[in-house]
């Protein structure tokens, strides 16, 4: 009801634009999805821009257009909704992926990411994700990638990736 109230005093102001930071945590599923239905109904009927930022892929699947993945403080991918879901461009986000727990995979072992997120105040040489990452190579732990322009299906300007390995991450 909280969150109910908030979303109605944002749109007291009639905005252009909504930044939702978390707005499902702490909720059930049952209430989670009837929030998310409301901001998605909400943006339809008054035409305005949604930015929501969390932590669960889930949650957005139904409602985002498009999706940037954050890393350590910088977007390390962006693509449009589908795309990002059936084809990742960077372990992180196939890492997120691989972490949404799925009812057809009951009895199994849930995955997780190795490692934690590193501290601003001692940031990894490189691509500061090679510590965790599967695919990691000698020039991850030497060279940040920059935000890679991934040319695919979407468009040759609609997706990016800081990968080396891109290439390798969407096509393998
Ligand atoms: S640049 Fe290297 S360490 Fe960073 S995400 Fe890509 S493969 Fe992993």
């Amino acid at each position: 009801m909280r969150q109910r109230i908030m979303i109605a005093m944002a749109m007291a102001l009639e905005p252009e634009l909504i930044i939702a930071d978390e707005p499902t945590t702490a909720l059930d599923v049952t209430v989670q999805a009837q929030v998310m239905d409301l901001l998605a109904e909400l943006r339809r009927e008054y035409a305005m821009g949604l930015v929501l930022i969390t932590h669960d892929l889930g949650v957005v699947a139904d409602v985002a257009d498009t999706i940037a993945v954050m890393y350590a403080g910088r977007i390390v991918e962006t693509a449009p909704v589908r795309d990002l879901y059936r084809r990742p461009a960077h372990p992180y986000t196939r890492g997120l992926l691989d972490s949404v727990p799925r009812v057809d995979h009951r009895g199994e072992r849930l995955y997780a990411i190795k490692g934690a997120p590193p501290s601003p105040l001692a940031m990894p040489s490189g691509c500061p994700f090679h510590p965790r990452c599967p695919r990691a190579q000698d020039v991850c732990r030497a060279e940040r990638p920059p935000l890679y322009v991934v040319a695919a299906d979407a468009g040759a300007d609609s997706r990016t990736s800081a990968c080396h390995f891109w290439k390798e991450e969407l096509h393998g």
